[in-house]
């Protein structure tokens, strides 16, 4: 197969990439691993998913980007005929070329194995709202105290009388994280993620962890406004909320 040309791109980076992909095929683990930043090795192994049995790279994309890393774009095949596509970015080191990042595309949320109502039952309401498109949260009839997370009691009045409500499912920004470590096992191949803390003004100013959608190289802003949507389980397991930045900011 004739090589492709990368403009702007070290030759000599070309031919590692190259070589790279050709390893990575091959399941030449230890080669594999000599391309990898040594300090950042087992975040890099445990980063991307790939089928087991490849048959075949193609280097796809590699170009400089603005961060001055260059980015590479790998499609494997598999024996079933599967691709699966990695992007790796790489850093010239005094050794020479090294993987710094690799991740699958496209993005993919991970989800969480413990998705669903706590065992005491307290907050099934709200996963049973996600089933049916809506975002639920309790408030105290007592002293309209909006509580989250869940709690038997209103926190406030100290009160027994709890309704759940359809609240609109948008928020801002409070905090917000990307994930790079293989935490839990099903991180692979979802990595890196960014998870946000929104913040509900009109659920009294709780606030709601999700996963944030599209966010591969973006980094959001205290206050960006962001939306829900939720997302069904493929195995008729209970739904995820996520989140997405608002196009009106
Ligand atoms: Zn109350």
């Amino acid at each position: 197969m004739a090589e492709q040309v990368f403009p702007s791109v070290p030759a000599d980076l070309v031919q590692v990439v190259e070589q790279h992909g050709r390893a990575v095929a091959a399941g030449d683990n230890a080669a594999v691993l000599a391309d990898f930043r040594p300090d950042r090795a087992a975040q890099l192994i445990a980063s991307a998913a790939l089928p087991p049995d490849l048959v075949k790279s193609e280097l796809v994309d590699l170009r400089l980007e603005d961060s001055g890393l260059y980015a590479a774009r790998i499609k494997y095949t598999a024996a079933d005929g599967a691709q699966t596509v990695l992007r790796s970015r790489w850093l010239e080191l005094p050794e020479g070329w090294r993987v710094t990042q690799v991740r699958n595309l496209p993005e993919t949320p991970p989800r969480m194995k413990d998705t669903g109502p706590n065992e005491d039952g307290s907050d099934t309401p709200h996963w049973e709202g996600l089933r049916v498109g809506e975002l639920r949260i309790p408030q105290c009839e007592d002293c309209a105290n909006w509580i989250w997370p869940t709690r038997p009691i209103c926190p406030r009045c100290h009160g027994f009388r709890v309704s759940w409500k359809a609240v609109e499912p948008t928020g801002t920004i409070f905090s917000w994280t990307r994930t790079w470590q293989l935490f839990e096992p099903e991180f692979s191949g979802h990595l890196p993620f960014v998870t946000v803390l929104a913040e509900l003004p009109q659920a009294g100013g709780r606030r709601l962890l999700g996963v944030l959608l599209d966010a591969d190289g973006v980094d959001p802003q205290l206050g960006q406004r962001v939306r829900a949507e939720i997302e069904a389980a493929p195995d008729g397991g209970w739904p995820v909320l996520r989140w997405r930045l608002s196009s009106d900011q």
